[in-house]
């Protein structure tokens, strides 16, 4: 492509981006915004979209997913069967038709698809069938933010795999997760599968796949000695063995109440009491599916609500509202304690609540604790389980190693939906033994649009983006130091008709700018190889650059393409950390 007539407008400065990738991938000309998470890709652009599509279909083909088109406009009545137009909340888009008909511009697709196959297939016989797509999908994002990493409009490949038992759909699944690893992996992002909470799609068995990013908005707890890598909210605290429900120190002395005036922190109790936070206990009233929970974790810990949620098996978790505090305990949120509360509720603790000889509670009281409590004394505990959350630090629950913690950005998603959509939706197929039971299903989304956004942000320095030669718009840069002098353009023009004909993508510099600026803007673009036709061009001499490494070499013009692939690769092998 000849840059001089090519809409490629970089800016040297942009007004307006939160993060480097979104910085960078305006400034070099690759999108454009349209209107809050709304982005055209521009040429360059596209051509990076274009070659993370390519790796991901190649990906999927090979283990067997078939790819299809299914539609952006879905009537409201299969998101009704579901359950969805009413649950999925204000990310979905609802549209009318002339006739007052409601549509969603698909978010997702698990109605259609399972709409698609209930018709199209009835026997166990066409079992598995995995199909995907590459497809605009639309989510009104509260906060669409750093351009394509959320948009409100952004480009997904979604497979949906259907099966007649579990097995099938656990192989599947691994199939699903090791493709995902190869395509990560040629995307040239470093990342990490890690165990995910299924949420309130229901189903069992997740992992998200982490590009790692100080930009993420996710948190993953890492270990920094085995692989081990899960989402802080699910990451299982080491055991340290005891399940009592009771204190075995024998001589705790009597409760006693004690005034705590105007401290509403547990900081501030403690610091109050002269006790350390971890002496503390932190009650918590949680609403399970509509009932009062109280929760105990230690005063230096923090509840987890996934962890109380899955240990209930409930499906929406939250806080108690101020009114069913007060009608359980008697006070406010701050005060609340397992002692003495006017309605009976389920308590369940934390291992390291059980551990403690004795407690320091709320009173039910405003301005009051209690010390010296004792469980199975002074309270019953229901329940000890593993119900906080991760603390970088921590023991890692595999193998014993050091927590820590790094923000990742959600790439992709393997989830095992079981029944949650055929069950619902009627969606059966006849058994070998001619019974009627529903498909199995699983979904995995891989978000394309925000794959180039991520590897933006992993593959860059202070000058501009450092493609990886897998997804670089092109891979070799071709550029006249010089655009009015007849050398350098001949020998331009004839290494680019001899590369485009050996099939390399090229761009060609021949603007008739300054070398300070193409130089510069190149730097920015971030093509990994760049042939310079400079004053040598009379010898038949150009320079090579490495984009990545900044390293150069002088070669003559014959001599390029046979030095081109070697110059590719190490591109690449410089690319691994
Ligand atoms: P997130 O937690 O980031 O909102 P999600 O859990 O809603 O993601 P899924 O429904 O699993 O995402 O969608 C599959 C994939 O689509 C995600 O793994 C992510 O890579 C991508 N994706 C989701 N929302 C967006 C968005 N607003 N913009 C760009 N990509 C997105
Ligand atoms: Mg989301």
């Amino acid at each position: 492509m000849r840059q001089k007539h090519a809409l490629i407008p970089t800016l040297r400065t942009v007004a307006e981006a939160e993060t480097a990738s979104h910085r960078l991938l305006l400034r070099g000309g690759f999108i454009r915004q349209l209107a809050a998470g709304v982005y055209t890709f521009l040429p360059l652009g596209n051509r990076v979209l274009r070659k993370v599509e390519t790796i991901i279909r190649e990906e999927m083909d090979r283990i067997g997913a078939q790819e299809l088109l299914m539609p952006t406009l879905h009537p409201a009545e299969l998101w009704q069967e579901s359950g969805r137009w009413a649950n999925y909340g204000p990310e979905l888009f609802k549209v009318t038709d002339r006739h007052e008909r409601n549509f969603a511009m698909g978010p997702t697709h698990e109605e259609v698809v399972t709409d698609l196959l209930r018709g199209e297939i009835n026997t166990y016989k066409k079992l598995p069938m995995t199909v995907y797509q590459i497809q605009t999908k639309f989510r009104d994002e509260k906060r669409p933010r750093s351009g394509i990493l959320r948009g409100r409009e952004f480009l997904m490949k979604d497979a949906y795999s259907f099966h007649a038992d579990l097995e099938s759909l656990d192989r599947m699944y691994r199939n699903m997760y090791d493709a995902y690893v190869s395509i990560f992996t040629r995307l040239g992002l470093d990342f990490r599968a890690v165990e995910a909470d299924s949420g309130a799609m229901g189903g069992k068995g997740t992992h998200e796949f982490m590009a790692l990013s100080d930009v993420g908005e996710d948190t993953i707890a890492m270990c920094e000695s085995c692989d081990y890598a899960a989402n802080v909210e699910m990451a299982a605290i080491r055991s340290v063995g005891s399940d009592s429900t009771g204190s075995v120190k024998d001589e705790v002395p009597p409760v006693k109440k004690v005034a705590t005036p105007n401290k509403a922190s547990i900081e501030e109790v403690a610091g109050f009491l002269g006790l350390p936070t971890k002496r503390l206990v932190k009650s918590l009233l949680f609403l399970v599916d509509g009932e009062p929970v109280l929760v105990l974790v230690r005063g230096d810990h923090e509840a987890n609500d996934v962890k109380v949620k899955n240990l209930l098996e409930g499906s929406a978790v939250s806080m108690a509202d101020e009114e069913t505090v007060f009608r359980v305990a008697g006070t406010l949120p701050g005060f609340v304690g397992p002692v003495g509360l006017k309605q009976p509720v389920r308590i369940i603790a934390d291992h390291a609540v059980a551990e403690l000889d004795e407690l320091v509670v709320g009173a039910n009281d405003q301005d009051a604790h209690l010390l010296h409590v004792k469980i199975g004394r002074d309270f019953h505990v229901d329940e000890v389980a593993d119900l906080r959350l991760i603390r970088p630090g921590d023991a890692c629950p595999r193998c014993g190693g050091v927590i820590g913690f790094r923000r990742g950005i959600e790439v992709g998603h393997v989830f095992k939906l079981g029944t949650r959509y055929s069950e619902v939706m009627n969606a059966r197929f006849l058994d070998a033994d001619g019974k009627e039971r529903p498909f199995i299903m699983g979904c995995y989304g891989i978000g394309v649009s925000r794959v180039v956004a991520a590897i933006a942000e992993q593959h860059r320095d202070e000058h501009g983006i450092i493609w990886p030669v897998a997804v670089a718009p092109f891979q070799v840069h071709l550029i006249t130091v010089n655009a009015k002098n007849d050398e350098q353009v001949r020998l331009a023009e004839t290494l680019y008709d001899r590369l485009r004909n050996a099939g390399y993508e090229v761009l060609y510099d021949d603007r008739p700018e300054r070398a300070g600026v193409k130089f510069k803007d190149a730097d920015l673009i971030g093509i990994p190889v760049r042939i310079i036709v400079g004053a040598k061009a009379g010898e038949g001499m150009v320079e090579l650059t490495l984009r990545r490494s900044g390293e150069t070499a002088e070669c003559s013009a014959s001599e390029v393409q046979r030095q081109l692939p070697d110059w590719l690769k190490r591109s690449d092998i410089s690319d691994q950390r």
